[in-house]
Formats: C-alpha cells, sequence, structure tokens
C-alpha cells in the first residue's frame, strides 16, 4: 500500500468513528413525569426538581423530559381524567415516550388504570411514592418502583425521645382520598403511643378552623405536618402557603416525614430525602433508558434518612442539642459573633493591639522624658551652684567688708575692755555693754558666713511653699553691703502680707540676686546719685510677680530676647550665663521671666510665679 493511500484510509476510519460519536451523542430519549397532584405541591415538587437534576447529571444521553400533572386526584371526582387520557394519547400517539415517571401515588394509580390504552408497551417507574401505595399485583414486566418507607410509630417516638414532656400531639393531615386513606395507616400505627399523649385530628374542619384550634394548643404540645392538599370544607391547599400560615400560628414545635418540608418551620428528626430519592430514581431510570427490563430492577423501599434538625426551632423550644441522637446533623446555626463580624473584630482588635503598643510606646517615652527632666533640673542645679559661685567672687570685696566692720569694732571693742579691765575700777556696767557690742557684731558676722553658706550649698532642686516677699527681704539683705558699696539706693516696694508660691528658696534667691546685681552693673558708669532700684511685689490674678527695675540705660530693643541665651554677655569679665540660668530657674517654677526697658529708661525684669 502506498503512502497515500496509508493516510487515505486513515482519515476515512476517523471520519466514520467521529459520525459514530455524533449519532450517540444526538440520540434524544423522550422521558414523561407524571405528577399527582400539580407541580407545585411539595414534597413532590421537591422529587420531581431532584430527579430532573439527576437525570441531567446521570443521563449520556440528550432527554427530552415532559411534565404533566395529574389535577383529577387532588377531587375524588374522576370525571376529568378520561378527558385527561385522550389529551395525553394524542400527544404520544405516534411517538411514545421511553420512560414515564410517576411521583405520587395519585399518578401510578392512573396510569396503572389507563397504561393499555395510552402506552402499552412503555416502561413505567413509580417513585415518591410510599411502599404502601403501590399495587403491586397490577405491576407488568414493564413496571419497577422506587419506593420509601413511613415508620410513623420511629418517627413520633424520635420526636418524644427530644420532647419527652410533650402530652399533645396535633395532627395536621388533609381530607382527599390519598390523605384519608394515610390517615387510617397513621391512627393504626400510632396506637401504642396513645396512652402517651392525646393524639388529636382535624380532618373534618377546614384548614382556618383548623389554625385556629392549633394556635391555642396547650402548654407541651406539638404539631404533626403531614400533608394539606384538600381541607375539611374542600379547598385545595397548593405551593407551601398552607405550611407557612401554620407556622405562623404555631405555639409547637412542628415535625414532619420529608425534608422537602425542612429549612424553617420544621425542628426536624429522621426524614426522607428528595435528593437522595432523586438520585435513586435516576439511576433506575438510566437502567431502563440503557434496555435493561424494568421488572428485573430490585430496589428496596428507603427509610428515613439520618436526622436532622434546625438550630433556630431547638432554640425557640429549648431543646437541648445534647438531647439530639448520636450522628444527628444540626442546620441553620445562628454564624456566631465572630463569624458575623470577624472583619469588624479584626479591625477593632488591631486597633486595639495598635493603640496599646502606642499607649506602651508613649508611656515609655513619658519615662524617658522625667528621667531627662529629673537629670536637666540636676545639672541645672549644679548649673546654677557655679553660677552662684561666680557671683559670690562678685561679692566678695562686699562680703569682705561685711565682715571686717563687726571685726574691726570687736577688735576696737577688745582693746578698749582690756584698758578698762587694767584701771583700779573699771566700769562694770559700760564693760558689760561693751560685752553686749562683742556679741552683737559677732552675730552679725556670723551671719554673713551663714548666708554666704547657705547661697553656696549645693542642694538638689526642691519645691515647698515659701514667701516670695521674704526670699525678696532675705536677698536684699545679703546684698545690702554691695549696693551700700556700690553707691547705690534700693527702694523696695513689697506687696502686704505673704505672698505664698511653691519654690526652691534658695534659687529663687539666686534668680534675684542676679537681676540686682546685673541692675547694680548695668548703672556702674553713672553718677552715684542715679544709681537707683527698684524692687516690687505684687499680686496679679492667680501669680505674684517680683519686678526689679533700674535707671541704667537699658538694654538695646534688638538684644532683649538675646540676653537670656546661654554666653551672651557685654561685659568684659561676664560669663553670659546668669539671666539663661535664672530664666531656666523660673521655668521649672511653671513660670516666667521677662525682660522690658522702662519707658523712663533702664531694664526691669519680671519674674511671675503662680500663687500657691
Ligand atoms: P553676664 O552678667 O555674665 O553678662 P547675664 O546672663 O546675667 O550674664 O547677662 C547677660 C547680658 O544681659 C549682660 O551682659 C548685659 O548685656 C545684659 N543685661 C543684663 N541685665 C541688664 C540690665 N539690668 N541692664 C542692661 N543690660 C542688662
Amino acid at each position: 500500500m502506498t503512502q497515500a493511500s496509508l493516510v487515505r484510509l486513515c482519515v476515512a476510519a476517523l471520519v466514520y468513528a467521529l459520525t459514530l460519536l455524533d449519532a450517540a451523542a444526538a440520540e434524544h430519549k423522550r422521558v414523561m413525569i407524571l405528577h399527582s397532584f400539580g407541580r407545585e405541591f411539595r414534597p413532590w415538587n421537591e422529587y420531581a426538581r431532584a430527579i430532573r437534576g439527576e437525570l441531567d447529571r446521570q443521563s449520556p444521553w440528550v432527554l427530552d423530559v415532559q411534565e404533566h400533572a395529574l389535577m383529577a386526584a387532588r377531587t375524588p371526582d374522576s370525571n376529568p381524567e378520561p378527558a385527561f387520557v385522550e389529551y395525553l394519547h394524542a400527544l404520544y400517539a405516534g411517538k411514545p415516550p421511553e420512560l414515564i415517571i410517576c411521583i405520587g401515588a395519585p399518578a401510578a394509580i392512573f396510569i396503572q388504570r389507563y397504561r393499555q390504552k395510552l402506552f402499552p408497551s412503555a416502561p413505567m417507574l413509580f417513585t415518591a411514592v410510599e411502599q404502601r401505595r403501590i399495587q403491586f399485583a397490577n405491576l407488568t414486566e414493564n413496571d419497577t418502583v422506587v419506593a420509601v418507607r413511613h415508620d410513623f410509630r420511629y418517627l413520633f417516638e424520635s420526636f418524644l425521645a427530644i420532647a419527652p414532656e410533650t402530652r399533645v400531639i396535633a395532627m395536621v393531615n388533609g381530607n382527599s382520598p390519598n390523605e384519608l386513606v394515610w390517615q387510617d395507616e397513621m391512627r393504626r400505627e400510632l396506637q401504642p403511643l396513645e396512652q402517651r399523649v392525646d393524639v388529636r385530628w382535624y380532618d373534618k374542619r377546614s384548614f382556618e378552623d383548623m389554625l385556629k384550634e392549633i394556635a391555642v394548643l396547650p402548654p407541651h404540645s406539638a404539631i404533626f405536618w403531614f400533608q394539606m392538599i384538600i381541607d375539611g370544607a374542600g379547598v385545595a391547599h397548593e405551593g407551601d402557603r398552607a405550611l407557612t400560615r401554620l407556622y405562623a400560628v404555631a405555639n409547637a414545635p412542628i415535625f414532619t416525614t420529608d425534608q422537602a418540608f425542612f429549612g424553617r418551620e420544621i425542628i426536624g428528626g429522621p426524614m426522607h430525602s428528595p435528593t437522595e430519592g432523586g438520585r435513586r430514581t435516576a439511576a433506575v431510570a438510566m437502567r431502563i433508558l440503557g434496555g435493561e427490563k424494568p421488572a428485573d430492577i430490585k430496589t428496596p423501599p428507603s427509610d428515613f434518612q439520618p436526622p436532622k434538625y434546625d438550630a433556630r426551632e431547638l432554640k425557640r423550644w429549648n431543646v437541648s442539642e445534647s438531647r439530639l441522637p448520636a450522628g444527628s446533623e444540626v442546620d441553620f446555626r445562628e454564624p456566631s459573633i465572630w463569624q458575623t463580624y470577624r472583619w469588624q473584630i479584626a479591625l477593632i482588635l488591631a486597633v486595639l493591639v495598635a493603640q496599646a503598643l502606642l499607649i506602651t510606646l508613649l508611656v515609655h517615652e513619658r519615662g524617658r522624658r522625667l528621667i531627662a527632666e529629673v537629670q536637666s533640673r540636676q545639672r541645672m542645679s549644679e548649673l546654677a551652684h557655679v553660677n552662684r559661685f561666680t557671683t559670690a567672687n562678685e561679692l566678695t570685696a562686699s562680703i569682705a567688708h561685711e565682715i571686717n566692720q563687726p571685726l574691726g569694732a570687736i577688735r576696737t571693742n577688745a582693746e578698749t575692755m582690756a584698758l578698762m579691765i587694767k584701771s583700779s575700777s573699771p566700769d562694770m556696767s559700760e564693760i558689760r555693754e561693751i560685752v553686749a557690742d562683742i556679741r552683737r557684731d559677732e552675730e552679725r558676722a556670723s551671719e554673713v558666713i551663714l548666708r554666704l553658706r547657705s547661697l553656696l550649698k549645693k542642694t538638689p532642686f526642691e519645691l515647698r511653699e515659701v514667701d516670695l516677699n521674704g526670699v525678696v527681704g532675705e536677698t536684699l539683705e545679703f546684698l545690702a553691703a554691695l549696693t551700700v558699696g556700690r553707691q547705690v539706693s534700693v527702694d523696695r516696694a513689697l506687696e502686704p502680707g505673704s505672698l505664698i508660691v511653691k519654690g526652691d528658696r534658695i534659687q529663687l534667691q539666686q534668680v534675684i540676686l542676679n537681676l540686682v546685681v546685673n541692675a547694680i552693673d548695668a548703672m556702674s558708669g553713672m553718677a552715684a546719685a542715679n544709681r537707683r532700684i527698684a524692687v516690687r511685689t505684687d499680686r496679679n490674678g492667680n501669680f505674684a510677680e517680683v519686678s526689679i527695675a533700674d535707671s541704667g540705660s537699658g538694654i538695646p530693643q534688638d538684644k532683649l530676647s538675646q540676653v537670656f541665651q546661654p554666653f551672651f554677655t557685654t561685659k568684659e569679665h561676664g560669663m553670659g550665663m546668669g539671666l539663661s540660668i535664672a530664666r531656666t530657674i523660673v521655668e521649672a517654677h511653671a513660670g516666667q521671666l521677662l525682660a522690658e526697658n522702662d519707658a523712663q529708661g533702664g531694664a526691669r525684669f519680671r519674674i511671675r510665679l503662680p500663687l500657691a
């Protein structure tokens, strides 16, 4: 075979394979679903939905699913049936469906009754039906069943196990032929329970009357919801309305047979599952569509699924989850605060953590600042101490003069006394006077030394209540020798009474001392007669003020702020630290030290301190 003919053969084979595949994919199967009561009756609508979903999922073929509803089953009047049969006959005359799925017992009974006329050979699958409702004798080779089994006794006992205090059970079931069949079944099965609970029936009532009675059930009651297709007054109740209305008035928990009703109104328990039913039905449908003989497919009826509960209803009726049988599923749990507000909580936590960190940092920072403050105050004290030494140096001459004076007087007095003692009749009263003078001069000298020592003492910064007038007075006393020596007149005008501030006496003395010494210096080039210092103290609101004004030439306007800077000096031997230290001291007292020029010339320094 040539290469070209080999290629041709392969292509032909491929085309043929594709055609076969395409034919399989395009194969259509017609499936008819017949409802018993209309398409929107729970639980069957849920079964139909699940079956359709599963058929689509499991089928390898394209399915043409057509649904019909046997409305006639809702009334005992079977007159419309022949017309419905005619309709189906016309619809499927030429081409019967490949499978008929009957949902619920009436549909199954209907098909069994009319199949000879309608679809003698079409396979039938009866589903969503309780096994007791199948007429097994009437089943043909073409029929199979996927049934469930209601075990009412087990169902009720399961409920009583979680609510053992229950005394009354209200039975909600309709009055259609189908529902009446079930009423008989339930009465029979529940008979043994009737010693324990009062089982109440309402089938003869209209649904409205039934609701009125159920709304006022005594405490420790429960409601069993079976179905409500036609009520005692002949009214049909389609859809979910009946159960919704029952739930709205119910004052007791509701339980039932089927998960199709589960999701709000039902507390839960063992129930049948539409999902499971759908899966089982579709699996059997596939086998039939695949060619298996229906009668050969035997499916045992399925029992209730493991119990399932609604957390909201358990909570509402105070049923503890610890009472639920082992292996129960609990749905609709209220999300925890964490689940609902996860992001918000995380955010708040993050903010809190950040805040805590920030606070820690600030506290740490504050601690460091406090330490720094203490250190700087200590340094200020040391610096002030050094500055006092410098000032003391300046005062040496006047101090020496101050001490010399009493010492000189003492010497003169001593010499006088020596002479007097030598005389034959010394005048004792004069001697006594001289001794008193000597003692006074000695006191004066030691006072000077004491003051100097206290000024030069190295003490830690300490705030105590002090009288500012007193501090000013002491300092001026101390400076008296200097002012006299430098021929400066000091004019003092102190606020009457005391001016109590919180302060360090020695440091405040130093500030005043610095200011007065600066004032004396500022007037050194002037005629002695014009050298005047005015010292005032005042009370000004919550502040005490000391003002020290001189009659010098003042501070040049552009230097007013500079004078407080360290090392700013205009003096030949000045250090330029006095005012800087003075301001630091005043500020450490929460006060202010201000410099200004007086209108009459001369500088004025003002110390403002908060009153204690
Ligand atoms: P120092 O006295 O060592 O110079 P200060 O800090 O005490 O240091 O003073 C700084 C400067 O401020 C002085 O050199 C002077 O120029 C100016 N000053 C201070 N007090 C007065 C005053 N009463 N009149 C004029 N100038 C002053």
